[in-house]
């Protein structure tokens, strides 16, 4: 087949940025465009926004669009990839839009739909941290904490495809409210929302800590990865103690789903994990392991940092992609 015609564009879809990927048979990068996520706008805005994205990235990639055989998503919200729907993504403010017919009609090429946490997943599984893999779960912190499973080398999605809600593993029932509406989830309790959250808590209790001042010289509104790491070097005890706390939860959420499914690896993915990497995730480890049920042959199971950053998701969708297309 033409090599030409196995291009395909990954796009990772978050709440608050948009990330293309120009991506080669080979699964190489060829070019990369990234912009803020419009959500003020309707849906429509942001499907034109999406494919105006498109085309640049494709140029940028000194490619024609002729030459493209298929655009894949992953958007923040419950996705249904058989009909191309996003279903609730509050992050979007978006309900049932069917965001692959729209774009498709915009792009005349095929328009792949996933959910985020899926791909980045997949991305991982197939190009890497967890390269190999037949069994493997993903687990990525950020604003919140999103989960994937790979069973038999391929995504498990469930009867509804609602599984592999990690995030939402009730680790502490009568522990802080979480967005789902549940209490104490792990989300609740290790995203880095939480974390701040809790670093707040503690100034407002009279500790003294630099993550505000940090966050002011930054121009920072939120305590974001690179604020997390700043605060850490300077040795910030709130910081610490927040951190110690949050990796403390982690571990035991990765020993709750190592003891349900026993995969080969768990890769830790995300902004803080990519910023701290070993830092972030050897506690965490250490906690899993002390809570396996199994706890002989313990390190078998490998507990690792994902490697792919930013593009784990865009790699995931161009990969989640060609399986689609090859069925
Ligand atoms: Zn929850």
């Amino acid at each position: 087949m033409d090599a030409a015609k196995e291009i395909i564009v990954g796009i990772d879809m978050g709440g608050t940025s948009l990330r293309a990927l120009v991506v080669n048979a080979q699964n190489e990068i060829m070019a990369v465009e990234k912009q803020p996520t419009n959500v003020a706008q309707k849906p429509a805005g942001l499907i034109r926004d999406l494919a105006a994205m498109v085309e640049d990235v494709v140029a940028a990639a000194g490619l024609r669009k002729s030459q493209l055989r298929a655009v894949s998503i992953g958007a923040p919200g419950a996705a249904d990839p058989e009909h191309g729907v996003v279903y609730n993504a509050p992050n979007l403010g978006w309900d049932a839009v069917p965001l692959g017919a729209e774009l498709k009609k915009l792009l005349r090429v095929p328009v792949f739909v996933e959910n985020d946490v899926n791909v980045g997943v997949a991305g991982e599984h197939a190009l890497g941290a967890g390269r190999g893999a037949q069994e493997l779960v993903g687990m990525f912190v950020g604003t919140g904490i999103g989960g994937g499973i790979i069973s038999r080398g391929e995504l498990y999605l469930g009867m509804r495809g609602a599984a592999a809600e990690v995030g939402h593993m009730i680790v502490q029932v009568d522990g802080p409210l979480c967005g789902c509406g549940n209490h104490g989830c792990i989300e609740a309790l290790a995203s880095r929302t939480a974390m701040e959250r809790d670093v707040r808590a503690a100034l407002r209790a009279g500790q003294k800590s630099c993550v505000l001042k940090l966050m002011e010289e930054r121009g920072k509104e939120r305590m974001t990865s690179s604020i997390i790491q700043r605060a850490l070097k300077r040795n910030d005890p709130v910081m610490r103690k927040v951190m110690k706390r949050a990796q403390y939860f982690l571990g035991i959420a990765v020993a709750n789903v190592v003891n349900l499914l026993d995969p080969e690896c768990v890769v830790i993915g995300g902004g803080i994990a990519e910023r701290l990497g070993e830092d972030f995730t050897a506690p965490i480890r250490k906690t899993a392991y002390e809570h396996f049920l199994r706890r002989h042959d313990a390190e078998r199971v490998k507990i690792v940092s994902g490697t792919l950053g930013d593009n784990a998701g865009g790699l995931g969708a161009v990969v989640l992609a060609r399986k689609r297309l090859k069925k």
